[in-house]
């Protein structure tokens, strides 16, 4: 009567959305305050005043222009706007047709999954990883590699790499800055695994893709340096979105970019394209391919992350928490004080809490908070925190 899998996936939210959900329920019952809520990474930034004018100005047109459909990949002028500004930043010489709008960074990766993988293909990650990649890889008919990072910072595990990728690898899936650990690949670790993929593409006898998942990309502390993949190794499909740079995740605006050096670039495009005809992903919201189109340049704003992050790391390091310190994006990933995650996560519910546990990201032991709150929850948090260490002491 229907698709079991589907069933299994819609009964079982997200262990994020779950707590989420928890915590909207628990807020209703004992108020917002006496809730410490670091579950979902809904940026806490407004969008930029700049994004706002040009929502307005875009609503003053024609309607019947404005809410039309585009073309499946984009409004080609909003396309084109999104090349020049790559090119401008990275020097390279994109065009409209190496684009594909989409509804942001999910629809996207979900897209260049249905696009590549053929049967009996492999989609490797880096463990911790966001755990809608599972999701999206089987549900496209892969089988997940998950590739351990450095135990120690998080950064890539070459050894790791070395073993897991093999010639059933289609793709390799990266995230940096990354989600749920904050880490930022160096360029040079970047090169590094470019020559490895190189190398493996050639054992393989087919391109190993690099699918770069870069929702985080502006979002980095100090002006740490964020290399253009694609410019390092030929292979890589950036799947892109301004869900958190521009705080618009609710309006689903993203993109992915098949570069013209890529193996087979315009039939790769073309068979993202038949992805999103699949899928039923074509036409990004028409209205925010406009203002994307005329904020495309817009920088993130990064001194309330900046702020919250003093506040946080500043607090649990007087508690005496073990975290890694973020590099970029807005989580910040510390050890639990047990090694069941969950059983930690549940603990610290007791408290009012609402930490994510890392179990669903691929590892073990530690857990997750968004830090894309209300300064004010971090600073009202420090009791409960204490509380929580005081348990384990
Ligand atoms: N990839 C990562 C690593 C994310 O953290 C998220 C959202 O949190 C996504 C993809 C999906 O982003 P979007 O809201 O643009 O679909």
């Amino acid at each position: 009567m229907y698709n079991e899998t589907m069933l299994a996936l819609g009964q079982a939210p997200s262990a994020i959305r779950e707590l989420f959900a928890y915590g909207a329920r628990r807020k209703a019952e004992i108020g917002t305050d006496a809730v410490f809520d670091f579950s979902i990474g809904n940026p806490s930034v407004p969008t930029p005043q700049a994004v706002t004018r040009a929502i307005v100005e875009a609503t003053q047109d024609d309607p019947v222009k404005v809410h039309a459909y585009t073309q499946s990949p984009g409004d080609p002028v909003a396309r084109q706007a999104v090349a020049d500004s790559l090119n401008r930043r990275f020097g390279t010489s994109y065009t409209a047709q190496n684009l594909y709008l989409s509804c942001g960074a999910a629809a996207s990766i979900s897209m260049t999954l249905k696009a590549l993988i053929e049967p009996g293909d492999e989609i490797a990650v880096i463990a911790p990883f966001f755990p809608e990649y599972r999701v999206w890889v089987e549900t496209h008919g892969a089988t997940l590699t998950v590739i351990p990072a450095c135990s120690s910072d998080f950064q890539l595990d070459f050894k790791a790499l070395e073993q897991a990728i093999t010639s059933r690898t289609k793709a390799l899936i990266i995230n940096t800055p990354n989600n749920p650990v904050g880490v930022v690949y160096p360029r040079a670790s970047l090169e590094r695994l470019a020559d490895l993929l190189r190398q493996k593409s050639l054992e393989a006898g087919h391109p190993i893709f690099l699918i770069s998942d870069e929702p985080y990309r502006e979002l980095v502390y100090g002006g740490l340096e964020v290399a253009w993949v694609p410019s390092l190794y030929d292979d890589t499909i950036v799947c892109y979105s301004w869900s958190k740079c521009l705080s618009l995740p609710g309006e689903r605006i993203g993109f992915v970019l098949v570069p013209p050096a890529a193996h087979e670039s315009r039939q790769i495009m073309a068979a993202v394209s038949g992805a999103g005809r699949a899928l039923g992903f074509i036409c990004a919201p028409a209205l925010f391919q406009r203002v994307i189109a005329a904020c495309v340049d817009e920088p993130a704003q990064m001194a309330i992350y900046e702020e919250n992050r003093r506040l946080l790391t500043g607090m649990l390091d007087e508690l005496g928490f073990e975290y890694v310190n973020p590099d970029g994006a807005f989580y910040l990933w510390v050890r639990a004080l047990e090694a069941d995650a969950q059983a930690f996560s549940d603990r610290a519910r007791t408290h009012e809490l609402l930490l994510v546990p890392s179990d669903s990201f691929g590892a073990h032991g530690w857990v997750r908070l968004s830090y894309c709150i209300d300064a004010q929850v971090i600073k009202n948090s420090k009791d409960a925190f204490a509380a929580l260490m005081a348990d384990y002491r």
